[in-house]
């Protein structure tokens, strides 16, 4: 059962009800979400909930009505997002774990680690128990195999993740592994389930060939029963009557277990399908479709592999997915999850060991800024400082009063924000230190229950509502109100309680606000995307860690001025990505213009061609050196 506690329970209230459901033999875990806290209790007699609704600071009793418990959404309504020290699963990340089937020797084990972790794995995988169909071939390493794996995760950083497949072995691979693995086959192994539940280390939990979503949902039931906390769903393809693919990839299972269950839940796309070539398509299917991320093998020598060859991607495949997985996730709203050290922040501040950064955004909680802010910082520890306008933004960083700032600086629809590309001459000391792209998701928001068709005024920036003017088109009658904030607009409209008014904003502003999304994605053109910068006084990074940079001239009054600059860049091979010319104050028909250029491997040409350019222009500074993000 799920008991919501009121939110002015006093510490020894909650202890009290924690005892007393303990008493009676239940198990207990608190779940802090964001509307609420709730205990979860789970026992194996039944209980009168008004026993339990009587205790002091107990709000509600609701009973869990599907047989998994600790595994259901109804017990906790967030995702779960698994950490694995800088590596996240779950939420709004695709997180990838890559490597071969199993682990054949050192050398293999190093060399595949390399080359994954370039592009941009997460996880490394590597089985040193392998259960397979014939008792004549490869059967693992074992032990040695797993500090194979370990070593090889260790030198490039890389969490790593095998499968068990006897009680017997548990404890020992609880010493190398971060994760293990449950496979296929041993998904109904009861005595297996609970020992390595008890082991307490996170699980990827892959679904029997044969096994029914329910039956799943109970197999992870167990392990949550026995200690862990953390559990990762994989879906790796079941057995139908085609025969075509080695087993068939459930992909509406992806969905169905988001309905039914918190737990993060990932692809195997290279055991679903059992054929290279198949592997891709369907990977990106799963990211499509929902998935938390993937678990791909992956071999510098499949041909010579010692299981799973077949299937095994070549390492440019596997990197090439990566791309295309870098390409599609902002699509469906997520990202990438990257390690740390490629996060640009990393870069610039070196000195960051832990407390409270400050971030300044415009606008109010709930802007679109904010949720980039939130994607952009959530491997730090951060506070959010809102400022009404883009120069208080600069001025707190300015100031101290925050570490970073973030700024719109283009939208893919309308263009510049030109005020951020003046403020940024403005204020010289505050330097690009990194950049975000969102995809912008127009949502409707009003009171739980309106009717879209009741609705008389609809709030939101005049951008918002321009963005939304196919969707708004279709209800005449319905006064669009301009305002001066999208978040803004639906603070408003939550204010003044009012069922017949609406605002345009992201489905942030709707759960800052404990409003309802009404409709979603109502923008006429799905391509709507913000790229931001964030700023801050911090030093520079290091030319390893950049590849774009963006600077600001001025050219002299004469023909060819603005052809002789572009040159220096052309005659370097050096792509540039925007250029937009902004009028000088004060000097009219005068310009600056503006450059973003890629500089991946060519840091040493731009520094020379920059040497060339200040001797042939008016003004000359750098704007930033980061990291290129995202899209
Ligand atoms: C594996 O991941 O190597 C494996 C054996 O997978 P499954 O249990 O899904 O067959
Ligand atoms: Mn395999």
């Amino acid at each position: 059962m799920i008991i919501v506690l009121s939110q002015s329970i006093h510490p020894e209230e909650k202890q009290g009800v924690i005892t007393f459901l303990e008493g009676k033999g239940y198990k207990i875990r608190e779940i802090v979400g964001e509307a609420e806290t709730v205990l979860g209790a789970v026992g194996l007699i039944g209980m009168d909930a008004r026993e339990v609704e009587v205790l002091p600071g107990v709000e509600r009793v609701i009973p869990i009505s599907k047989p998994y418990k600790l595994a259901s959404r109804e017990l906790k309504k967030e995702d779960t997002v698994i950490s694995l020290g800088p590596v996240r699963i779950g939420g709004r990340r695709v997180a990838v774990a890559a490597g071969p089937c199993a682990v054949e020797s050192r050398d293999q084990m190093m060399r595949i680690a390399e080359t994954v972790r370039a592009s941009g794995a997460v996880m490394l995988r590597g089985g040193a128990f392998k259960p397979r169909t014939s008792p004549y071939d490869f059967q693992g390493l074992g032990e040695e195999g797993l500090q194979y794996l370990r070593e090889a995760g260790d030198a490039v950083g890389l969490p790593v993740v095998s499968e068990v497949v006897a009680t017997e072995t548990v404890e020992m691979a609880a010493g190398y592994v971060h994760v293990f693995q449950i496979g296929a086959r041993n998904m109904q192994n009861f005595e297996l389930l609970k020992k390595v539940g008890a082991a307490g280390l996170p699980v990827i939990l892959k679904r029997g060939m044969a096994a029914k979503i329910e039956e799943w949902l109970m197999a992870a039931e167990y392990l949550l029963a026995h200690g862990t906390e953390d559990v990762i769903l994989c879906e790796r393809g079941i057995r139908t009557f085609e025969t075509y693919t080695r087993n068939t990839l459930d992909l509406s299972a992806i969905p169905v277990i988001k309905k039914l269950s918190h737990l993060p839940v990932i692809v195997d796309p290279s055991h679903a399908t059992g054929i290279r070539e198949k592997v891709p398509p369907m990977a990106l299917a799963g990211i499509a479709a929902g998935a938390d991320g993937l678990i791909v093998e992956v071999h510098t020598d499949p041909e010579h592999a010692l299981s799973d060859g077949p299937q095994s991607l070549y390492p440019e495949q596997f990197e090439k997915l990566m791309r295309d997985l870098e390409a599609l996730s902002p699509v469906i709203g997520k990202e990438i999850e990257h390690l740390p050290e490629k996060h640009p922040l990393w870069a610039v501040d070196k000195a960051f060991t832990g407390g409270k950064t400050v971030v300044a955004f415009q606008g109010e909680p709930g802007a679109y800024s904010e949720e980039a802010l939130e994607r952009y910082f959530f491997h730090i520890d951060h506070d959010i400082f809102p400022c009404g306008s883009f120069e208080e933004v600069f001025r707190a960083v300015l100031d101290g009063k925050a570490r970073y700032g973030i700024l719109p600086i283009e939208n893919s629809l309308t263009g510049s924000i030109h005020e951020n590309y003046d403020l940024l001459l403005r204020y010289p000391d505050i330097k690009i230190v990194g950049e975000k792209t969102l995809r912008i998701v127009h949502n409707l928001i009003g009171k739980k229950g309106t009717k879209i068709e009741k609705l008389k005024r609809v709030f939101s920036h005049p951008q918002g509502l321009a963005q939304c003017a196919a969707f708004l088109d279709k209800y005449p009658g319905l006064e669009r109100v301009p305002f001066y904030d999208t978040a803004g607009s639906v603070a408003h409209v939550a204010a003044e309680n009012r069922e017949d008014w609406a605002a345009i904003a992201g489905e942030k502003a709707a759960a800052v606000y404990g409003m309802a999304v009404l409709k979603e994605g109502l923008e006429t053109n799905p391509n709507n995307y913000t790229r931001f910068f964030i700023c801050s006084r911090l030093e520079e990074p290091t030319p390893e860690e950049i590849n774009k940079v963006s600077f600001v001239f001025s050219a002299v009054d004469k023909p060819g001025a603005l052809f002789h600059c572009l040159s220096e860049l052309v005659n370097r091979d050096l792509n540039m990505k925007k250029l937009e010319s902004r009028p000088i104050h004060g000097r009219p028909w005068q310009y600056m213009f503006y450059i973003d250029l890629d500089i991946t491997g060519k840091v040493d040409r731009f520094t020379q061609a920059a040497e060339k350019l200040k001797e042939g222009v008016e003004d000359f500074r750098i704007l930033g050196w980061y990291r290129q993000g995202g899209v």
